[in-house]
């Protein structure tokens, strides 16, 4: 095959036995690769009801046909699992170059099932694979774990995936941490890794990848680069500062104190040029990528001299800061690279945090319940002790680890409004109240709420960007349609399609989105530009509409999979905050988010059932979803036309 390596690596850690297995083609051009792929073999090896935590959850991992090529960040890879924070459907992704070196070693997936009866590590070799023991770096941080397997395997180079201590202790939102600083932070994935005792998974490869057609490819890619030439001054600040500029411009949608307002008047110093440069040290770029979009920092000066990481620019601001009333940079970036080095999601710990300190403030926990912390908003003494505590469960800390969906249970029926979650996940940074098209998408988003499954180009107001390059998107161009809720469904529908299929190709999010090429001389397609990168590299000709039927597919795999785990369309729900509380200051002042309306929308673009939320056995079918029609017949929950 061309663009696969055709290869599956299965890994059983009970029995310690090793397998690789042929890939089936049909498979590959039904669901193309990660993620895609990944959601598949889910939905056939982990059935209903499966404990997310026991042994018969499996961790499946998977790169796509382009990784490992010349296509702008053609690296990334996803790892699909039942999650332990919404007991449906999840999965993580990250760049890096572990996705590239996985695909070098000669895999397109790895699935890995049981649990060992001690700490391991894989160390994949090419065709040489172990499984080895981790109990010198078990208890370890993800940093000195991963220099710790690079120094025993004498090489520095090779890529790394690793737990810390928040995934050995089964943290239900804990993260896994790529090559020293990506995240894999969504969906407790961790969690999993912990409940395996996985530590770690470490990769060399040198294989390369055979490309259908290179003279294709290579033209696909200089377009590409032209189209972010167009853009110039877009590719320049992305490179320069990361996606922060962009962020800048997020001021009315922000998460300020637990969602109570959007438009936090510290945001804009602490955002500054200058407080960025300050602590600025270089730029590091995933494979196969020019922009080089994230930025290294280290702390100088100060309480938190030393600190140092990576991802200045992206959520760290907007978590340990917005959401928590933090504004002194340092003291962010300290708990930036505490839940780096614990493992620990950035979303879901800030918002646990969040919750904490709301619950603190209206006498709902005490200092009798919080071994003498005062969890004040902005507190940067207490803060930092807070989020380690929830790594490693002691105190209050254990009973956040369980989640903000279980947490309200320990500390009280009243706090469960504060507890800001759509099926015990939280959401981005970002206020749906000022933007009601991500209020939709963190509804029905597959893994739990989740800002880059339709990411609308809506959530960047006031830009000025022409983001109608889709004729979609056309009636959409005027910024303040943020606010309406009509047509949205629409959106939410195209762009889930879109990115279902990007996500399973494995390429940035960034390197090939509207965003990017605007205002460009000549349209330019995005769904064409992807059917171009697959069918130059696989030999196997795609339509633009072929993406978005193929991306439709994978959608809806995933919902099959949520569906027969139980989920109805009650789960497709959003906190009360967002549905009854108006937005009290910013552009956005005094809305709220008429979820029921855009859900209606929704589900007719999907042609689901608009009651139940279940797919129909006619969508099923066109989509070639047979077995999960019969599946979902069988256990009356198929939609009905
Ligand atoms: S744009 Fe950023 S996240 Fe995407 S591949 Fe490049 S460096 Fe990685």
């Amino acid at each position: 095959m061309n663009g696969w390596m055709g290869t599956i690596l299965r890994v059983d850690l009970t029995s310690r036995k090793v397998v690789k297995e042929v890939m089936p083609e049909r498979w590959v051009h039904a669901f193309v690769g990660g993620r895609g792929l990944n959601a598949r073999l889910l939905y056939d090896e982990v059935k209903a009801g499966t404990d997310p935590l026991g042994p018969e959850n499996k961790l499946i991992i998977g790169v796509g046909p382009c990784n490992g090529t010349i296509v702008p960040g053609s690296q990334r890879f996803t790892v699909t699992f039942k999650s332990p924070i919404t007991g449906h459907y999840g999965d993580s992704n990250s760049g890096g170059s572990f996705g590239a070196m996985l695909k070098y070693a000669g895999y397109d997936l790895i699935v890995i099932e049981g649990a060992a009866d001690e700490p391991v590590y894989l160390w994949i070799d090419e065709d040489r694979v172990e499984i080895r023991s981790a109990r010198h770096v078990w208890g370890r941080t993800t940093r000195e774990a991963s220099r710790a397997i690079m120094t025993e395997l004498r090489d520095p180079n090779l890529s790394t995936i690793v737990i810390g201590p928040a995934g050995e202790n089964l943290v239900r939102c804990a993260s896994v941490i790529a090559d020293l600083g990506r995240a894999l932070g969504r969906a407790g994935v961790g969690a999993v890794f912990g409940s395996k005792k996985l530590k770690a998974i470490a990769v060399r490869g040198r294989k390369g990848v055979r490309v259908a057609y290179p003279e294709k490819l290579e033209a696909a890619v200089r377009d590409t680069y032209e189209a972010w030439n167009n853009n110039r001054a877009m590719y320049d600040l992305v490179a320069a500062y990361g996606p922060s500029r962009g962020q800048l411009r997020y001021g009315g949608m922000l998460a300020d104190k637990n969602y109570r307002g959007g438009a936090p008047t510290g945001w804009f110093s602490m955002m500054s040029f200058e407080n960025q440069s300050d602590r600025y040290v270089k730029t590091r770029a995933c494979f196969s990528c020019s922009q080089g979009c994230d930025h290294l920092y280290v702390v100088t000066r100060g309480p938190f001299k030393g600190t140092y990481g990576e991802g200045i620019e992206l959520s760290q601001p907007m978590d340990y800061g917005v959401r928590l009333g933090l504004y002194d940079f340092d003291a962010v970036l300290a708990l930036g690279t505490i839940a780096d080095e614990m493992g620990i999601d950035y979303f879901d710990s800030s918002a646990l945090m969040a919750y904490a300190c709301e619950c603190f403030e209206k006498g709902l926990l005490t200092e009798k319940d919080t071994d003498g912390l005062r969890l004040e908003w902005g507190n940067q003494d207490v803060l930092p002790r807070l989020l380690t505590m929830i790594a490693r469960r002691e105190g209050i800390g254990d009973v956040l680890a369980e989640g903000l969906g279980r947490a309200p249970e320990r500390i009280g029926k009243e706090t469960q409004k504060y507890a800001m979650q759509t099926r015990g996940m939280t959401f981005a940074g970002r206020d749906p109240r000022s933007s009601k098209g991500w209020g939709l998408m963190y509804a029905v988003s597959s893994r739990g709420p989740c800002h880059v499954r339709a990411f609308l180009p809506e959530s960047m107001p006031d830009t000025g960007w022409d983001v109608s390059l889709e004729g979609i998107l056309k009636k959409y161009k005027d910024p303040k349609n943020r606010l309406l809720e009509e047509g949205k469904a629409e959106l939410v529908y195209w762009y889930e399609n879109l990115l279902a299929f990007k996500n399973s190709l494995e390429i940035c999010l960034f390197t090939s989105d509207p965003w990017m090429f605007s205002p460009s001389a000549e349209p330019f397609s995005i769904p064409g530009l992807l059917a171009r990168f697959y069918s130059a590299t696989t030999g196997f000709d795609l339509s633009e509409a072929e993406v978005l039927h193929v991306g439709e597919r994978i959608v809806n795999v995933e919902r099959a999979f949520n569906v027969r785990e139980g989920l109805t369309r009650k789960d497709d729900r959003l906190p009360e905050r967002f549905l009854y509380e108006p937005m009290p200051d910013g552009f956005a002042k005094g809305e709220v988010v008429r979820l029921e309306p855009m859900l209606d929308e929704y589900y007719a673009c999907r042609q689901w059932d608009k009651v139940t939320g279940f797919p129909t056995k006619r969508k099923l079918e066109e989509l070639g979803l047979h077995e999960m029609a019969v599946d979902l017949e069988t256990l009356g929950r198929l939609g009905v036309d």
